[in-house]
């Protein structure tokens, strides 16, 4: 435990007067300066409106008020918070959870600067010396520039050539992969056309996307039986114009056809079964050039005691960090030092099992998170006011101790560490707690408590009494109908592990981060047919859905509408007839600014309500279509059981979201601005009526407060008592207490992890606590 510095002075307060953001009623706190501030409370209690839509969201503004003017007319005005007082802001770096971009080029190495110092040393030291520390990187080609140029009157102009030197693989353009498609995925060779030998998506035996083969191949003969041309017309052929029943349409190679109409398509556009079919097809497979280093040949020539720069960068960063140490080379001792030094710290986060090239985009929220939070312990930066949105999320409770060291340490450095957590050992260290309240939405938006841990422990309030809550080990289990086998499983770091996973029951998957959750039950569970999987991941063109257009529910309540008023179901739709002509119906005007990010300003034509003025005279229940959008799912269900305005399909869907612990969140609000728990409880509110029998779920408890977690287990138990399987990787202890199954990965992480410590009941592994897992749910039980 961390001992508390002096307290802070009377000036040496960031002082928010009268908040009035989203939920928030007219809010005022102080929050000590250089301190550890944690913010609690039921999710929808409006810490988010606080901590980033209000005082984060003023240092921005106040940042880009700082610009010339000639810059800033380039820039929309960021609207100020809706708050009366904020002063003793400092600049505010937010490190959140939102994943790396997917640029296949950046690296964990090249996202913290390790790589660039990686290059300088093999620049500097290896054998034999090949120039400078582009001749490594693999984002920068080969190139030649100059050479000879004949000018107008005839007279040759030499200049001098010049080799450029960059490490780039010149195969995979230092992609280190190159793609292709696995054919088995598409093509059943085995039967014929007229049996279902197109196993793409939407490709029916007897559908018409099939009629033009069957007519140009012969379609009773199994595909492995074709001849050399028949196979090549199959899978090949260019496009060409042939008549189908009398009907002219163009015939081309399967394989060109469904490479246009699916694979160079935008991944996150496709729909989820046929998004499915791709992933599975779309092989990347390790460059052949260059071994998938990503690197050219000189390059890979240069070594350091026998390795070269791709095969370092390949280590995980502990065994990096033990074979940088066994240098002794007086003249680059500096540099190895800082090195270490970066690398100490991602161990220290619990990084350690990553490698530096690891593609960013491959991260997860939560490695994303830590991450950037490794860049910034290196900075020379002080007195910033660092944001934290739920850092501990995908960390074990053993990694949690380690976090908490890390948030310490910035504070100790001179800077203000603003926390949103519902972990209570990250909030045990806070020197100062704000708790938000009492409930969610139109039901919280007001501070319960502030002060010390032991002041909110004594407080009453939700979270105070949470703090002290130990869960009780479940009496008795429920019994298996079955298992799903997973043999060999090998993905990542797995060592062949063969596990039964039982059905019928709720499984909780657990072990310290990197230990491999993720590999054995994306590997190996999800994929499989009637799996269906609920992640965290971004809803595709979610500026412009919101939990009612995405749900489905949109549409029974535009019917009601239509019908209410005798008017088309189309005007209730801001996406289609009824929306804003200016902002065509996104609410929201949105600027490109190149070099800074996008930013977006409320639409004054209908000041974001995203409909046309006629629209909104047509009434249910005495609400416009906007109102309605505006109201919270509670009261939504209210109103559409209520006898006058009963809508059955929409009160269904609405009971769902209620369930999933959705109940404050507006029917209207955008998807992007949803958390990453958030989204993934709208998920399953959707999935939960699908006939998928079994359910995975990652950390479905992220975003949730304690007395939430309470509601998420109800939820799981009602989806197993109605026969489902459920799976979900799991940090929390609540949840390992509530599980019927525990199946504990370790012992550590990366190559020290990947193998099953323990299966069995939560019972056993309290019993045995022969695991990490075993004795922090032993702790949290006793
Ligand atoms: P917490 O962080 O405690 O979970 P939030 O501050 O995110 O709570 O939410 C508080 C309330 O404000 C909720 O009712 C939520 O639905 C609403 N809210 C949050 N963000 C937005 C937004 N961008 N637009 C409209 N309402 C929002
Ligand atoms: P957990 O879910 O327990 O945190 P993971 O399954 O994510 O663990 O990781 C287990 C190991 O597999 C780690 O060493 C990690 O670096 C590695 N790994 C995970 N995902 C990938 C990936 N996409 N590419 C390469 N290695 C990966
Ligand atoms: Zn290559
Ligand atoms: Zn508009």
């Amino acid at each position: 435990m961390s001992t508390t510095p002096e307290p802070a002075d009377s000036h040496d307060l960031i002082r928010v007067q009268g908040a009035r953001e989203n939920n928030l009623k007219d809010v005022s706190v102080e929050i000590p300066k250089r301190r550890l501030t944690v913010f609690t409370g039921v999710s929808g209690s409006g810490k988010s409106s606080l901590v980033f839509g209000t005082i984060a969201a003023e240092s921005r503004r106040l940042i880009d008020e700082t610009y010339s003017t000639f810059v800033q007319g380039f820039m929309p005005n960021l609207p100020r918070p809706d708050v009366d007082v904020l002063e003793g802001l400092t600049t505010a770096i937010l490190v959140d959870q939102e994943r790396m971009g997917a640029n296949p080029r950046s690296t964990l190495g090249t996202v913290t600067d390790a790589h660039a110092m990686l290059r300088s040393l093999f620049s500097r030291i290896g054998e034999p010396s090949i120039g400078g520390p582009t001749a490594f990187s693999f984002n920068i080609p080969t190139t030649t520039v100059g050479g000879a140029s004949v000018t107008e009157s005839g007279k040759k102009n030499v200049i001098k050539q010049q080799v450029y030197l960059g490490g780039m693989c010149p195969q995979c353009e230092g992609r280190g992969t190159v793609s292709d498609l696995d054919l088995s995925q598409i093509v059943d060779e085995s039967r014929s056309l007229v049996d279902g030998a197109i196993l793409v998506p939407g490709y029916t035996a007897d559908g018409w996307m099939v009629a033009a083969y069957k007519a140009v191949l012969p379609p009773e003969k199994p595909v492995a039986a074709y001849t050399k041309a028949e196979r090549e017309d199959f899978l090949y052929a260019e496009p060409r114009k042939i008549k189908v029943d009398k009907i002219n349409i163009t015939y081309e190679g399967l394989i060109p056809k469904i490479r246009k109409s699916m694979f160079a398509k935008d991944i996150d556009s496709l729909q989820p079964h046929i998004r499915a079919f791709v992933e599975r097809a779309a092989v990347f497979g390790t460059c052949p050039s260059c071994d998938g280093t990503r690197l050219n040949e000189s390059a890979r020539s240069v070594t350091i005691k026998g390795r070269n720069i791709g095969e370092v960068a390949a280590l995980q960063v502990t065994d990096l960090a033990a074979w940088l140490r066994t240098i002794d080379d007086p003249g680059v001792a500096p540099l190895i030092a800082t090195l270490l030094h970066l690398l100490d710290s991602f161990v220290d986060i619990g990084l350690g099992y990553l490698s530096l090239d690891r593609p960013s985009g491959t991260l997860s929220g939560g490695e994303a998170q830590r991450t950037k939070m490794v860049r910034h312990l290196g900075s020379a930066l002080t007195d910033v006011t660092y944001v934290f949105d739920e850092p501990t999320i995908g960390l074990h409770p053993h990694d949690i101790e380690r976090m908490n060291k890390l948030l310490l340490e910035l504070r100790d450095k001179g800077n203000t560490v603003l926390v949103v957590e519902h972990k209570p050992e990250t909030i045990a260290i806070a020197d100062h707690v704000v708790d938000m309240g009492p409930g969610a939405g139109s039901g919280g938006g007001e501070v319960v408590f502030q002060g010390t841990v032991d002041g909110l422990r004594a407080s009453g309030t939700r979270t105070g009494e949470h703090l002290s809550y130990r869960a009780s080990l479940k009496e008795s289990v429920r019994e298996r109908t079955g298992v799903l086998e997973v043999r060999g499983a090998d993905a990542h770091n797995l060592q062949k592990v063969d596990v039964d996973i039982p059905l019928g029951v709720l499984t909780v998957v657990t072990g310290v981060a990197g230990s491999g959750k993720s590999s054995l039950v994306h590997g190996s569970v999800v994929g499989r047919e009637g799996v269906v999987a609920i992640d965290q991941a971004a809803i595709k063109g979610s500026r412009r859905s919101n939990p009612a257009t995405y749900t489905g529910l949109l549409e029974p309540i535009r019917k009601a509408f239509a019908k209410a008023n005798d008017v088309k179901p189309a005007l209730f739709s801001a996406n289609s007839e009824g929306a804003c002509p200016t902002c065509k119906g996104s609410g929201v005007i949105v600027t490109e600014l190149g070099f800074m990010d996008t930013v977006s300003t409320p639409c004054e034509d209908c000041g974001g309500k995203r409909f046309q003025a006629a629209v909104l005279d047509y009434r249910l229940g005495g609400l416009n279509i906007a109102e309605v959008l505006e109201l919270p799912v509670e009261r939504a269900l209210e109103l559409f059981t209520a006898p006058e305005t009963k809508v059955p399909a929409a009160a269904d869907i609405l009971a769902r979201l209620q369930d999933v612990g959705l109940g404050y969140l507006t029917l209207g609000q955008p998807l992007n601005t949803l958390s990453g728990g958030e989204r993934q409880r709208v998920k399953l509110a959707l999935h939960l009526k699908e006939k998928g029998g079994i359910y995975v779920l990652d950390e479905p408890t992220t975003g949730l407060h304690l007395a939430d977690v309470d509601n998420l287990l109800g939820l799981l138990d009602r989806l197993v008592d109605a026969g489902k399987t459920v799976i979900v990787i799991e940090h929390h202890q609540a949840v390992m207490a509530h599980a019927d199954w525990i199946i504990d990965l370790g012992p550590g992480a990366g190559h020290d992890g990947g193998r099953i410590v323990f299966e069995g009941t939560p019972a056993d592994l309290v019993a045995q606590a022969g695991t990490l897992t075993g004795q922090h749910l032993a702790d949290y039980v006793s």
